[in-house]
Formats: structure tokens, C-alpha cells, sequence
């Protein structure tokens, strides 16, 4: 019986995501990991800010899901090239599985291409992907306990985006509280206090995404 161990596995996903992140960089493709619990609203963020960037910067989407094609139907509604990978089960992308969609997206014409990952804020923030950030996101629906809980995607992540902050008033979410625990995680975390349906927080987002992508055409 061969057995594999989860170190070897974890090696050949870096040998896959080391390729990727060779084509993002030859076609100057600045790429954001989306990482969160199921309903933190990663599609909702993902439609504001493809509206906000029409016209502005030339983004594609892959959109990972356990099943169903709901949320690349949503990605597809604004006008941009989207891929689904259904990982039928899997709780998590690999690098395997954004190379085998890499085909599917015109990804020299493109400056920004976020990888939107499954619901699930344990797994994902092994795998690298081959991206240029992972940021995660957390709704104040989920409790501001979340990153003491999960620090394994704080501690990756170069962003944390907060979101549904409309909702504030009906939880005990403790603002204050959560950044200054993430930032004892991670200190030079960048944090936006947003809410998708006020316009909350959401030019400060889209201006650090559009200097991220000016910074990696500089590596083209
Ligand atoms: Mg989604
Ligand atoms: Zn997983």
C-alpha cells in the first residue's frame, strides 16, 4: 500500500502554483485568492467591485464551488470572462485545478483575475493557488471570534475585507475588538470596514486593488 502523505501533496500543489504564478507574472495578471466561510458574501464583493471597475482595469474570474454554477451565472451577468471549477465534493482549490481552467480565460488580455474559492475558512489557506494575495473576508453575521478561532487564513491573508457592516446594529459583532485581534494575528493586515449594499468602505477596497494591479505590470 502507498501511502501519501499530506506534506507531499501540499509540495506538488507549491511545484503547480509556482507555474501558475510564471504565467500570471509573463502576462503582467495581478491574482486575488477570495477566501471566506459560505454566505460571507465573496460574490456579492465580487459583483460590487466589477461594477466599480468597468472600464477601469480588465478583470476575469474563476469561481470555485462544491457544486452548482449560481455564483458564475451571477460573475457572467457583469460582463466578464468566468470559468466555474466544480470540485464535486472537495472543500478547497488546488493548483491543479486553476491550471486546468487557465485554458478557458483569455489570461494575456486580462489585468486582474480573481480566484473566488470555496465556502470554508479552514483548508483553503493551505493550498497556494499561484495568486499574488489571498484576502479573506468576514461578515459581522459570523461573529468578530472568528479570527482568534481560524487564524490559519488571517495569518495568510494580506487583506481581510469586512462586509454586510449594515448588519452592525443587529449583532454584537465588536469592530474595535476583531481588527485589533487580527492585527495581533497579522500585523500589517490591510482591513476594510465595508457593507456591499451601502457603498461602505468599498472605494478604499477597489483603490488597493487597483494599485496591486499597477504594481504587477511592472513585473511584466
Ligand atoms: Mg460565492
Ligand atoms: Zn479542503
Amino acid at each position: 500500500m502507498k501511502v501519501i502523505l499530506a506534506r507531499d501533496l501540499l509540495r506538488a500543489n507549491a511545484d503547480q502554483a509556482q507555474q501558475n504564478r510564471g504565467i500570471f507574472d509573463r502576462h503582467g495578471v495581478a491574482v486575488v485568492n477570495l477566501l471566506s466561510s459560505p454566505g460571507a458574501g465573496k460574490t456579492t464583493l465580487l459583483e460590487k467591485t466589477l461594477a466599480l471597475l468597468r472600464g477601469r482595469v480588465v478583470i476575469g474570474v474563476i469561481e470555485g464551488d462544491i457544486s452548482t454554477t449560481r455564483d458564475a451565472e451571477r460573475i457572467a451577468g457583469q460582463g466578464v470572462p468566468v470559468v466555474q471549477i466544480n470540485t464535486e465534493g472537495i472543500c478547497h482549490l488546488d493548483a491543479r485545478m486553476v491550471a486546468r481552467a487557465l485554458p478557458e480565460l483569455p489570461v494575456a488580455g486580462l489585468e486582474l483575475l480573481f480566484i473566488e474559492n470555496v465556502g470554508n475558512l479552514v483548508c483553503p489557506a493551505s493550498f497556494d493557488l499561484g495568486e499574488h494575495r489571498k484576502v479573506a473576508l468576514l461578515s459581522v453575521t459570523e461573529g468578530s471570534d472568528k479570527p482568534a478561532k481560524y487564524p490559519a487564513v488571517f495569518r495568510e491573508a494580506q487583506a481581510v475585507v469586512i462586509s454586510k457592516t449594515d448588519l452592525l446594529p443587529y449583532t454584537d459583532f465588536d469592530l474595535a475588538g476583531c481588527c485589533s485581534e487580527m492585527h495581533k494575528i497579522n500585523p500589517g493586515l490591510d482591513i476594510f470596514v465595508t457593507s456591499a449594499k451601502t457603498g461602505e468602505g468599498l472605494a478604499a477596497w477597489v483603490a488597493w486593488l487597483e494599485k496591486m494591479v499597477a504594481e504587477r505590470k511592472g513585473f511584466s
